[in-house]
């Protein structure tokens, strides 16, 4: 429990009571629903357990006459139409009178224990939260959380295409303690600094400032005997597993979108999103332009002049290309096809790019071959340089 939750919650809705209820009428109330709504009443069922909590929460405030004042002096003072219901995104001019930030800044309140919630989390929920005078509503379904992961492919999954299964780590609830971080069998105390209110009152002249307690972190509550699952956060981490779908001539630096597969959302709002970034490691052959796959082949000078047909290597077997008679150096042969075959049947290429390799060292023979060739052919054209040169000498 925080102040956080005090502002939030309606603990009165959750035990179904009257703010006027007696101490009775609350006492009764608590122990029926809480019956009903008991895990080992309930196995296997999120829904009652998330009752069961939530009654639990109320009744550990209502239940205690101290406490129950000052949630009562909390809940009017956040309530009493300083801060107006403000719809989330919907900017509302005028309705903040002062910068809610100054109230609670500066220190990490909420975020010791789990569920606390940033600070962003607790004004939002002021806004969206607490009606005038106290009778707020609860609040409305919450979308999840957007999820995002990053994946490294290799080169050949990438352009075909491959389901992964993808771990996903994100904090859940604790389930030995239910989240309040105590042993079981146990119970947080009331934190004897701020008297369980989360927050404590210091004045600097004629102001006063409010901050959430230091001792327990804004929480309002202390754990003495901690849960031996959580170690008393309260929050432990849990794991999930996807099967993800990459679908083939995915991109180096693409972002994948998975609706609905991000994190849970409350009070039967939609789950977030899951984004995937995508990395592919590079191939040692082949390289990638956009649905076309690269590939470099060294050829002789004899094989550019005289031609001959090659076997080159594609993703998934060979392919033999003719190179003409007398092709240059930096030409590109196409493999029509041999590259990303997409999945409505559009496919890339494979470009294949000749480079004539020149010897660094030759036999005698060939030497002498190359020099009777050298004789038997005309010089390179390169007149329209000379001009040039000859102006400088
Ligand atoms: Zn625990
Ligand atoms: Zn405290």
């Amino acid at each position: 429990m925080s102040s956080k939750d005090w502002i939030e919650k309606d603990y009165y809705a959750a035990l179904g009571v009257e703010k006027s209820a007696s101490s009775d009428e609350i006492k009764k109330s608590y122990r029926k629903l809480a019956r009903e709504s008991h895990p080992d009443h309930n196995p296997g069922d999120p829904k009652a357990e998330e009752r069961f909590k939530a009654v639990s929460e109320a009744y550990a405030v209502l239940g205690d006459e101290k406490k129950r004042r000052e949630y009562d002096e909390m809940r009017s003072l956040f309530g009493s139409g300083a801060f107006r219901r403000n719809a989330r995104g919907a900017g509302q001019p005028g309705g903040m009178p002062f910068d809610v930030s100054d109230l609670f800044g500066g220190a990490g309140g909420g975020e010791a224990r789990f569920g606390g919630g940033g600070l962003g989390d607790l004004f939002s929920s002021i806004f969206t939260g607490g009606g005038a005078g106290g009778a707020a509503r609860p609040r409305g379904p919450a979308r999840g959380r957007d999820v995002e992961t990053e994946v490294a492919l290799d080169f050949p999954d990438a352009v075909r295409g491959v389901t992964l299964p993808l771990t996903l780590r994100a904090p859940g609830v604790c389930e030995t303690c239910h989240g309040n971080g105590a042993k079981p069998g146990t119970q947080p105390v009331t934190c004897p600094v701020c008297h369980g209110a989360g927050v404590t009152t210091r004045n600097q002249g004629s102001f006063s400032f409010s901050e959430p307690c230091r001792n327990c972190q804004g929480v309002g509550t202390i754990v003495e005997e901690k849960c031996p699952e959580c170690h008393g956060t309260g929050g432990v981490t849990k794991t999930r597993t996807l099967n993800v779908r990459f679908p083939a001539g995915v991109a180096d630096g693409q972002r994948i979108r998975l609706a609905g597969r991000g994190e849970p959302g409350e009070r039967g709002g939609p789950a977030g999103d899951l984004f995937v970034h995508v990395k592919v490691r590079p191939d040692e052959l082949f390289g990638r332009t956009g649905d076309d796959l690269t590939l470099t082949v060294p050829i002789t000078f004899a094989e550019a002049v005289l031609g001959t047909d090659l076997r080159v290597p594609t993703l998934d077997g060979t392919v033999t290309l003719r190179v003409p008679p007398g092709t240059p150096s930096g030409r590109v042969l196409r493999a029509r096809g041999k590259g990303v075959v997409r999945k409505d049947g559009r496919a890339g290429d494979l470009l294949v790019t000749l480079d004539v390799v020149v010897p660094a060292k030759l036999s005698d023979e060939a030497r002498a071959a190359l020099e009777t060739f050298a004789e038997q052919t005309p010089p390179a054209a390169r007149e329209h340089l000379d001009a040039r040169v000859r102006r400088f000498s």
